[in-house]
């Protein structure tokens, strides 16, 4: 039996284990692909970080001095890989994780290969194998094709057709316009908004300054933040479609204004909210009909518990229920990592709560 067992070998799962290796602690990763952060060798081409290589890194090992200040998606693949192997990091591949059960006091873990046991669970699979696919009316009789934006690898079978891209997160903003560039007819339907921020301001990564507005005491941080967004607003304009609810820090914005420039551009048509699709398209909240050959569902993810779904709840974002960031409220002798998502980027929260969670397993340990 080990101490512990990490499901999932992306950032989060190599951190704990770089975290719990530091700490002696006995432990094995369990990732069900063919390499460490099996997720990054799995997004589009054109993909690089939105955050800073400064605040993306995991504990113990910064980014390449060599690499861009955006690092593109190969090159944090190719990191994550280093980190696991110059840290000597037990990762089992191809190894998913089916169930785990409590078993008195410890965990039993089912996997494709075998059962692993352990006092202590980590769950660590991220969100990117669980794509968030809504409900929408119509899509049988749609003669389309309706892909997730996690199937979206680069926009040359779009080229010269009609595509409709759904959602308003950094997918979105990305994938539309490079789809435009590439010769597509491009529509995004928007249903209730997104927090716009560029990607720099004077050169400095908006990550880092918004790392920088959620240290600030309470009181001052909101005015600060909302002054900053009017000087972005009275410097960039107001985007075409409306900000998003709640607070600017507390979830991840859309970086960047390329889609906002090709609305304005007339490269790429904006729409509301789709209602439901048509044998030949989409209507639209309002009853507008548009006829499309694709559709992209860029709606986003969830938080993929497969192993432990139904021995825990998720709280409203969609994340397990948790308390000091990553102890489980539920099961005991399990954590989470990789499930913050704010302004402060997803990366940057990983390598705040990786050691946490070590600290605690070792502590109990002890
Ligand atoms: C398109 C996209 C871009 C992003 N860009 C950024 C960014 O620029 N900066 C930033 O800070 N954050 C970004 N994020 C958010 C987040 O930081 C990343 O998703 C990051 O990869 C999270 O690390 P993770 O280890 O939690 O999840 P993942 O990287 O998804 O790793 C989870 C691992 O678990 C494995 N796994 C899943 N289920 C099982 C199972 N049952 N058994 C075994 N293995 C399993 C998967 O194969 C995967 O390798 C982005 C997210 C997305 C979707």
């Amino acid at each position: 039996m080990h101490d512990a067992v990490i499901i999932g070998g992306g950032p989060g799962g190599l951190a704990v284990s770089r975290a719990l290796s530091v700490r002696g602690v006995d432990h094995v990763v369990l990732e069900r692909g063919d390499r460490p952060g099996h997720s990054w060798a799995n997004v589009y081409d054109s993909l690089h970080l939105h955050t800073g290589k400064h605040l993306s890194a995991l504990p113990g090992r910064p980014l390449p001095r060599s690499a861009p200040l955006f690092v593109p998606a190969p090159g944090f693949l190719a990191y994550l890989r280093a980190y696991a192997t110059d840290f000597g990091l037990p990762v089992r591949l191809r190894c998913e994780a089916t169930r785990a059960v409590r078993d008195g006091d410890r965990w039993i873990v089912e996997s494709t290969t075998k059962t692993a046991e352990a006092r202590a669970l980590v769950i660590a699979t991220g969100i990117m194998s669980s794509p968030a696919v809504p409900e929408i009316g119509g899509r049988e009789a749609f003669r389309g094709t309706v892909i997730h934006s996690v199937e979206y690898r680069r926009p040359g079978r779009f080229a010269w057709r009609r595509v409709l891209v759904v959602g308003a997160g950094n997918s979105a903003g990305e994938i539309a316009p490079e789809l435009a560039d590439a010769g597509a007819s491009v529509t995004v339907s928007i249903r209730s908004g997104a927090n716009v921020v560029p990607r720099t301001v004077l050169g400095v990564p908006i990550q880092y300054v918004a790392w920088a507005a959620l240290k600030l005491p309470g009181p001052v941080r909101a005015p600060v933040v909302a002054a900053f967004a009017r000087i972005i607003r009275s410097i960039r304009g107001a985007p075409p479609f409306p900000r998003a609810r709640g607070p600017l820090l507390g979830q991840v914005p859309m970086i960047g204004y390329k889609l906002v420039d090709a609305i304005r551009a007339g490269r790429v048509q904006l729409r509301g909210g789709l209602d439901r699709f048509t044998p030949t398209g989409a209507r639209f909240q309002g009853g507008l009909e548009e006829e499309f050959d694709d559709v992209i569902l860029a709606t986003g993810f969830r938080a993929a518990l497969g192993p432990v779904e139904g021995l825990v709840t998720r709280d409203e974002r969609g994340f397990a229920c948790r308390r000091a960031r990553v102890v489980s409220t539920e099961q005991p002798d399990l954590y989470f990592v990789g499930h913050h998502y704010d302004s402060a980027g997803g990366l940057h929260n990983i390598s705040r709560d990786a050691p946490a969670v070590a600290r605690l397993i070792a502590a109990k340990r002890a």
